[in-house]
């Protein structure tokens, strides 16, 4: 099966909605992550929920942790269920350092330790610049950029600075190109990528690899629905770039359980692009765009 033609540009099965796969078969051995322990922020939903499944399915324990407590119980239920691995959910908002420090705590508590963080904490819409609140761009860089901080920097203070440790944080292609109706998401994972180097290079000598991932259009996702994925299917969209579809949150997960383990180590500071090709073709065409969001993707919000 593994010699099959076309077998390393075909999409491995996945699920639309925030429950775990059906089946899965293992590509990389089964226990590459076995004995650790990710924590991973906006892992109830999602391209997060799924990293946190397949990293489970490869031996891991994982933390997952966003603002709405429910949402992450509920999802840790079913991926216990699903991978037989323990998962911690925990309520914190990356804009509060002391939610942070006190889920890191209550995490450390639990497992003693912290191998992987992954940064998937972030907030998206389309929105013209000319109609965006100054508050809505704040927002944006308050969850995405300054919570990327936040965490990094209370898991170096309360673990990997002594321990060592993995990052990934997950961002964007929307800056490559000035994507039009993203210039708070576009900047705000801009400047995560630039982080992802500037604390490569501090925190290297503590044995801390800072990588970040940046996604295409994945379906299934909040991000795919809000930003016009079933408009960019309608609209032959996909036939534009190279491997002519959308990706999935497997192909997320395992692009990120690559750069997470022991396969990616000797990589630091780069940015990972897992898109397809998408962003070197796909459009970008403002009038187009603007007339997309006045017809409705606004209401949206
Ligand atoms: P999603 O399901 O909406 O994931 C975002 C998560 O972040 C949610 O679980 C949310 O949970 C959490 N979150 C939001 N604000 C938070 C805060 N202040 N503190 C803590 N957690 C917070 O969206 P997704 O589409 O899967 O996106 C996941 C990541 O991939 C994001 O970083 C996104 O920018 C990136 N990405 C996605 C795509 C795509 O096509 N979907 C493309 C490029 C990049 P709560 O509401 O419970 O807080």
């Amino acid at each position: 099966a593994m010699a099959e033609k076309g077998a390393a540009c075909r999409a491995p099965p996945d699920v639309d909605t925030d429950e775990c796969l059906r089946e899965y078969r293992h590509l990389f051995s089964p226990d590459i992550l076995a004995g650790q322990v990710a924590f991973i922020t906006g892992g109830g939903s999602g391209i997060g929920f799924r990293i946190a499944e397949i990293f489970m399915r490869h031996g891991c324990r994982t933390v997952i942790a966003s603002r709405n407590l429910q949402r992450v119980l509920e999802a840790s239920k079913k991926l216990v269920a699903a991978t037989g691995q323990q998962c911690l959910p925990l309520s914190m908002d990356v804009r509060q350092p002391q939610t942070i420090v006190a889920a890191v705590e209550e995490a450390l508590k639990e497992f003693k330790q912290i191998d992987i963080l992954v940064n998937g904490a972030a907030g998206n819409f389309l929105c013209p610049a000319s109609a965006l609140s100054f508050n809505a761009f704040k927002t944006v860089i308050d969850i995405d950029t300054i919570g990327t901080f936040n965490t990094s920097k209370v898991l170096f203070e309360k673990y990997f600075r002594d321990h060592g440790g993995v990052i990934v944080n997950i961002t964007a292609t929307l800056s490559y190109r000035g994507q039009a109706l993203q210039v708070h998401a576009g900047s705000a994972k801009a400047a995560i990528d630039a982080m992802t180097r500037h604390l490569a290079v501090e925190w290297g000598p503590n044995k801390i690899r800072v990588n970040s991932l940046a996604p295409g259009p994945i379906t299934g996702t909040e991000g795919y629905r809000r930003l016009g994925g079933r408009f960019a299917e309608e609209s032959s969209h996909f036939d534009t770039i190279p491997l002519q579809r959308a990706g999935n949150k497997t192909e997320i997960a395992h692009s990120t359980l690559y750069l997470a383990s022991c396969l990616s180590s000797y990589v630091t500071g780069t940015t990972l692009v897992v898109d397809g090709g998408s962003w070197l073709t796909s459009a970008n065409n403002f009038p187009a765009m603007l007339d997309f969001w006045a017809a409705g993707a606004n209401k949206n919000q």
